[in-house]
Formats: C-alpha cells, sequence, structure tokens
C-alpha cells in the first residue's frame, strides 16, 4: 500500500504572529516555519502503517515555493521514504491545492492520503474534503485512530456525542486530529540519511490545473485586545463578580 502524505510549512505554533502593516496578511519575514503540525500527525501515522508491514511506502508532497522542500526533508528525517515537491509561487487556497494533489495523484497512483484536518495559518479545514471530492474517493475526516483490517479502513473520530466509529473503501482520504498519534522526532542518523532520500520536482504548469483564486482576503486583522484576567481569593468573591460584575448568574 503507497501512502501519500501533503504537508504545509507553515509559521512555527510557538510564533505569536503579527499582521503586516498594510494588512494584507501575516508577517513572515525572519519568522520560525515548522511543518504544520496536524501534518506531522498525518507522516507518524504513514510511518505506523509501514512499520506494521501495512504500507509499503510513504511519500511526502508539499506545493509552494523553494523553501517548502525543508518540510519535505522534515518528513523523510522523520523516515518518509521520498518527496514530491510542487514548484508553485502563486498564493494557494484549498481549492486550488486540492487541484493540483488531484493531478500529482492520478501520476503516483496512491492507495491512501493522510493529511492534516486542517493548516493552522488558514484554518481553512477543506483540503482533504475537497480532495476526496474531486477524487470521488471515501473520505474518514479528523481521525482520533486508524485501523486497516481487510483492505478496510476502520477510522474513529471524536465527535460531540461520543466517538463516531467509520469503515472506510480505499482508496481513501484520512485527514487527522490531534489525538491520533504523537509524532517522533526526527533523530540526528536519520536527519543525515534524509539528506540522500530522492525529490521530485514538478513545476505546476505542466499539471494543467486552474490556478485562478476564487477566494480573495479582503482585510486582516489583528483580534481584539481582550482585558487581563484577575485571581479571585475564594469561591463566595468569584460568585459575588459573577452575579455583580459580570452579572452572567
Ligand atoms: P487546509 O484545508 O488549508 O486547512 O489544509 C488541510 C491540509 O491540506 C493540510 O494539513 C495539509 O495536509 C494539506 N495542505 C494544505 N496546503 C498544502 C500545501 N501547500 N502543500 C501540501 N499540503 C497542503
Amino acid at each position: 500500500m503507497k501512502v501519500l502524505v501533503p504537508v504545509k510549512r507553515v509559521v512555527d505554533y510557538n510564533v505569536k504572529v503579527r499582521v503586516k502593516q498594510d494588512q494584507t496578511g501575516v508577517e513572515l519575514e525572519n519568522v520560525k516555519m515548522s511543518m504544520n503540525p496536524f501534518d506531522e500527525i498525518a507522516v507518524e501515522e504513514a510511518l505506523r502503517l509501514k512499520e506494521n508491514n501495512v504500507a509499503t511506502e510513504v511519500i511526502a508532497i508539499s506545493i509552494g515555493s523553494t523553501q517548502v522542500q525543508e518540510t519535505i526533508r522534515n518528513a523523510l528525517a522523520m523516515g518518509a521514504d521520498s518527496g514530491i515537491y510542487v514548484n508553485c509561487e502563486k498564493r494557494l487556497e484549498p481549492l486550488i491545492v486540492a487541484k493540483i494533489l488531484a493531478s500529482v495523484i492520478k501520476k503516483v497512483n496512491p492507495d491512501l492520503v493522510i493529511m492534516g484536518k486542517q493548516a493552522i495559518d488558514d484554518d481553512m479545514n477543506a483540503t482533504g474534503q475537497m480532495l476526496s471530492g474531486l477524487l470521488g474517493w471515501s473520505q474518514a475526516t479528523f481521525a482520533s485512530k486508524v485501523e486497516v483490517v481487510d483492505k478496510k479502513l476502520k477510522v474513529s473520530r471524536e465527535i460531540d456525542d461520543g466517538i463516531e466509529h467509520l469503515e472506510i473503501t480505499l482508496p481513501g482520504i484520512i485527514t487527522t486530529d490531534l489525538r491520533l498519534n504523537e509524532p517522533r522526532y526526527a533523530s540526528l542518523p536519520n536527519i543525515m540519511k534524509a539528506k540522500k532520500k530522492p525529490i521530485e520536482e514538478i513545476n505546476v504548469d505542466t499539471l494543467n490545473v486552474d490556478l485562478n483564486q476564487k477566494l480573495e482576503i479582503l482585510k486582516v486583522e489583528e483580534p481584539a485586545k481582550r482585558d487581563a484576567g484577575i485571581i479571585v481569593k475564594s469561591v463566595d468573591e468569584l460568585i459575588e463578580k459573577l452575579k455583580n460584575e459580570a452579572k452572567v448568574i
């Protein structure tokens, strides 16, 4: 079973993002970038499938400008076998990413795609679902557990009412939730080994994908500042404040 894992380069989750002065987006100059955390979970899950002899090959793919190759190298250092770098300088949105992925998938023929449920920069939570629609493949989103039984995937999902258990057939798409696993750190020897692993480069223009944007970002604003909290000394004081200051009880 061949597994493809799309990985996105995003602002590191520890960085306090700053909105650009012209409000067109957030500052990316001199900011630490990392693999989207949900994609690290996706890489980890694919590697575990390989270690359990379910998957035979794990391929990481990233779309963007030249720096996204670092993110592919991170996936290779975690243990992925090879990478695909789709060179695209244009601003990407979920439908375009899904179309590019669908086009590459037709060439690479993976049995399974494991990807993040959302990228923490734009919080779109849409690419996996769109990809499944474009390909007509089964999908299980927000997976918190994945098991392979008789070439079918049993996927658990945490929903408001409890845990939902789904079964999907292959080829299929899984999007990862936070509790699926804890991703491994790349060891130094594996970081060195990853330097020799192959990354195939594809220029987006060869994929015949419509790159015209359907979404326009009008303005990006800082969230409204919140007042600092206070520490109360007793439950009585808390109740008094909730009653008389916040007036919520
Ligand atoms: P989103 O729908 O934008 O929240 O992203 C969901 C998932 O799509 C991410 O967790 C990645 O797995 C994948 N993805 C989004 N953008 C890219 C990209 N530029 N390159 C590779 N994968 C991506």
